[in-house]
């Protein structure tokens, strides 16, 4: 064996070692949040706890530094596979992100943040927003430390997306945000004037039990596989790919609301189909997961939104539905429960927000975290700040800040630069459901023959399949021949509200 070989096979073994760490930590997590006895969490945090340290002394390690470094060396970087260079590639992302922050630094914003997280769930009880201020004050400060060691380019804020959305960037998300609010705040003004459709039938009686049959039924048509997964129930329903063989999901189920388990069991679906096609080359490997946020969240929604909230799809689906659930929907016509699944309400709570209106949560989160850390927004201001927003884009103000700017658990953790995925999700979404359209003619008439796996194999082919091989521009680019554009959704959102509401 050449010197090169055995290098690359013993990193290949040692981060291979750092994924069974993580894979050990998705499994206790994911027990922890699906019913560990409650005596055995405290212990379990700290099994956890020290796991995940391990994870990170050996990203930071030197002899981490040392492999990458003999790896990066020119004449051995470029007898390296593609598969092997991209692994060196994010492996040093991670070691220089990592190595930049004292780690007494790091322990201590851990700390803060997890006390921040108790402090902010007691402020949201009592919509208490100075309880929760000095807390996100440090917060924004710790950040602002950090971006400092780390470095940036053009606005501070471009650091702390690039985490989540690699390459994205204020200047690229203001252009695609600006086209979208200029479109959606007038048509969502509209929608509020047309007379609502009714959704009363959605919040009957509908048993657990006969929910959960459906939900299992509807994974199956996606082509989620069960060899692979698993459906369990938790309070915030969650997906864990802890490898392409061992995927798993978990959804809530409502009493009184049959859509909530409906689409959240779709939406996670969405997510495990991805990790589930994930080319089992990457197994073992840093690139064996979504590549980014943004693309993760376009499949979720396009499951969940495209094709779950279609009218093609509930031709196929709807009488499996009023089979199971007779006394409450035997009586509904398809065309009204259609309506009444993707009723537009501009609401305050960005979780309980429909495919239209979501965008300008986003796009409200957005503007305030780019002001915050551009020095322009004090902590202290947020609340008015908010307020305004909300008014300006949604018509609607909250009475207090339980409702308002205290909503979220995302500030609290430390999640800046986060919530732009989700709006970039729904953009990515439209754009990949224009060009399977075009790929596949007859999209529309398989979806409401209930022809889903070919769907899903497209997805898996151009998407899937590459983990994090590819980053998110790359694949957006290879899918869709161009670069992220928002009038795909904004067409996709006024042609089918429009119908929806019968606005000219
Ligand atoms: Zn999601």
């Amino acid at each position: 064996m050449t010197d090169i070989a055995s290098l690359v096979k013993e990193f290949r073994e040692y981060v291979r070692k750092m994924k069974h760490y993580e894979e050990a930590v998705g499994v206790l997590y994911w027990d922890l949040r699906t019913g560990a006895p409650k005596k055995g969490a405290a212990g379990r945090a700290e099994v956890i706890g020290e796991l995940s340290g391990e994870m990170f002394r050996m990203a930071v390690s030197d002899r981490m530094g040392d492999y990458l470094d003999r790896l990066s060396e020119p004449h051995t970087f470029a007898g390296l596979g593609r598969i092997d260079r991209k692994i060196v590639e994010e492996c040093r992302r991670e070691y220089e992100r990592n190595r930049k922050i004292p780690a007494g630094k790091y322990q201590e914003y851990i700390v803060l943040t997890s006390q921040a997280e108790t402090v902010w769930e007691e402020a949201r009880e009592a919509a208490d927003f100075p309880r929760f201020r000095p807390y996100l004050e440090k917060i924004v400060e710790t950040n602002l430390e950090f971006i400092g060691l780390w470095g940036f380019e053009g606005h501070k804020y471009n650091t702390l997306l690039d985490m989540y959305e690699p390459d994205m960037t204020v200047a690229r998300l203001d252009q695609v945000f600006g086209e979208l609010k200029d479109k959606l705040v007038p048509l969502a003004a509209e929608i509020r004037e047309a007379e609502p459709p009714a959704t009363g039938f959605l919040h009957m009686n509908y048993p657990k039990e006969k929910q959960k049959e459906f939900s299992l039924y509807i994974l199956n048509q996606m082509g989620y596989d069960f060899a692979a997964g698993r459906l369990d129930e938790t309070v915030h329903p969650f997906a864990t790919g802890l490898n392409p063989g061992d995927v798993r999901i978990t959804t809530r189920y409502l009493p009184n609301d049959v859509g909530s388990a409906l689409f959240g069991t779709i939406h996670e679906g969405g997510h495990a189909l991805y990790e589930q096609n994930i080319s089992p080359e990457l197994a073992g490997t840093p690139l064996c997961t979504g590549t980014s946020m943004g693309i993760h969240e376009s499949q979720s929604r396009f499951w969940e939104n495209m094709i779950g909230r279609s009218r093609e799809f509930w031709h196929c689906y709807y009488g499996e539905l009023q089979r199971i659930f007779p006394a409450e929907l035997g009586g509904v016509p398809p065309e009204a429960f259609y309506r009444g699944i993707n009723r537009v309400e501009p609401s305050l709570i960005r979780i309980e927000a429909d495919e239209l209106t979501y965008n300008l949560h986003i796009m409200i989160r957005y503007e305030l975290e780019k002001e915050l850390f551009a020095g322009t927004l004090k902590v202290k201001d947020l609340p008015g700040a908010w307020n305004d927003k909300y008014r300006e884009y949604l018509g609607v103000e909250p009475e207090n800040d339980a409702e308002g700017v205290l909503q979220d658990v995302h500030w609290a953790g430390g999640s800046f630069g986060y919530f732009p995925s989700y709006a970039l999700g729904n953009m990515y979404s439209a754009q990949f459901w224009n060009s399977i359209r075009q790929a596949m003619p007859d999209f529309s008439e398989r979806v409401a023959r209930g022809d889903l796996l070919p769907i899903r194999d497209w997805l898996s082919g151009q998407i899937y399949r590459y983990g994090k091989l590819l980053t998110p521009s790359e694949i957006v680019r290879k899918v869709t021949g161009e670069d992220l554009t928002p009038s795909y959704l904004v067409d996709y959102l006024e042609r089918k509200y429009k119908d929806i509401y019968r606005l000219s």
